[in-house]
């Protein structure tokens, strides 16, 4: 058996993975890359394996992971595609054959084309997951991107599982990242600005870190009020509906919709790169008025956000919600893995197929 890796090694984006079996073929994620300049890049499949695969798993909404499946079913995907019902309500286009995993593996177990499942949360996102596939007698690991340290979000933790083969999420690759530390330096620069600046702007993904960023600033006493654009607002309303996804349902009564009118506080703007022209619209405009903004996710070359920075209007501090280089080895400790692949940065480049 093996793995072929389509995309998502040494580089950030286009998260693919490919296992050829004896009797099968799974994809796990299908993602794109923004190219500097503002290219979109594929996984790089074949038509073949196109053709020839069964089944589609899905670890998460963002974009990384999923936004190469039109393309996949243009070139003639005709499989199921499984993701959980919240990873389906978030992308936000609709998805042909979609499977709930939820009802497929209850209870974190099932079986599906003759494929073993086994899943639990990977603390990353509302909705995101992690794999135990088994079939032709080998089992494979997938991570998706994992965090253990939350705030909010629930996980389960990757602990004492046996692999043949395993994709780890090593996105913050050799930088030294501790979760406290990067906690408190964060809030530290936050307190410092607040000083001088009566609105912080943070751009962020979508799905993913206001809700933890809210908790974490909340919890030090930072700022009483928090604002949000209208997808941020979306999300923020959901949280009632979000159960077993978080370790408890957080405040959100003094979370407001962004209007500019005499506000103080965090606004959270749903695009982290700044590239979409509406969220980079608000951006301009808070920034004329006096805020500053923080990025805590990774910076894109050639986008907004990295243009701000450079203009001293934006400052990056990393609030983690990946695995560092560290944290890779040390959950490769915690588990019983023959190989192991770490995926999502640019530190690493295993080969593109891998015997298993
Ligand atoms: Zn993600
Ligand atoms: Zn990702």
């Amino acid at each position: 058996m093996q793995l072929y890796i389509a995309g998502g090694c040494g580089e950030h984006g286009r998260n693919c993975f490919y296992i050829q079996g004896d009797t099968k073929n799974v994809m796990i994620d299908c993602g794109v890359i923004v190219e500097e300049g503002g290219n979109i890049g594929y996984p790089e499949l074949s038509d073949e394996q196109i053709e020839n695969c069964e089944l589609v798993l899905i670890t998460h909404s963002h974009g990384d992971h999923v936004d190469a499946l039109p393309w996949l079913f243009e070139r003639g995907y005709k499989g199921d595609v499984v993701a959980s019902k919240f990873t389906f309500e978030q992308i936000p286009f609709d998805v042909n054959n979609a499977v709930n995993l939820e009802d497929i593996c209850p209870d974190g177990k099932g079986e599906y084309k003759g494929i073993d499942i086994t899943w639990g949360r990977s603390g990353h996102c509302v909705g995101g997951v992690w794999y135990k596939l088994e079939f032709d007698e080998k089992v494979m690991f997938f991570s998706g991107d994992y965090c253990f340290d939350t705030q909010v979000y629930a996980c389960d933790e990757i602990i004492g599982k046996k692999a043949d083969i395993a994709v780890i999420d090593c996105a913050y690759g050799k930088k030294k990242i501790d979760y406290q530390e990067s906690c408190f330096n964060l809030i530290k620069r936050m307190r410092e600005l607040f000083k001088k600046h009566k609105i912080i702007f943070m751009p962020v993904p979508k799905h993913g870190r206001s809700i933890e960023l809210m908790e974490l600033v909340t919890k030090n006493g930072l700022t009483a009020y928090f604002y949000g654009d209208e997808h941020i607002m979306h999300e923020i309303e959901s949280i009632k509906n979000y159960g077993a996804w978080l370790k408890f349902i957080p405040n959100t009564d003094k979370f407001l919709p962004h209007t500019n009118e005499g506000e103080q506080g965090i606004v959270f703007i749903s695009d982290s790169q700044l590239n979409k022209p509406m969220q980079q619209a608000i951006a301009k405009d808070l920034i004329d008025k006096g805020a500053y903004g923080l990025m805590t996710g990774t910076v894109d070359k050639g986008s907004f956000s990295e243009n701000l920075i450079n203009q001293g209007k934006m400052e990056y501090f990393c609030y983690p919600i990946h695995l560092s280089n560290i944290q890779y080895n040390s959950l490769k400790n915690k588990n019983v893995f023959a190989c192991t692949v770490a995926y999502h940065t640019e530190d690493f480049k295993p080969p593109n197929t891998i015997k298993f």
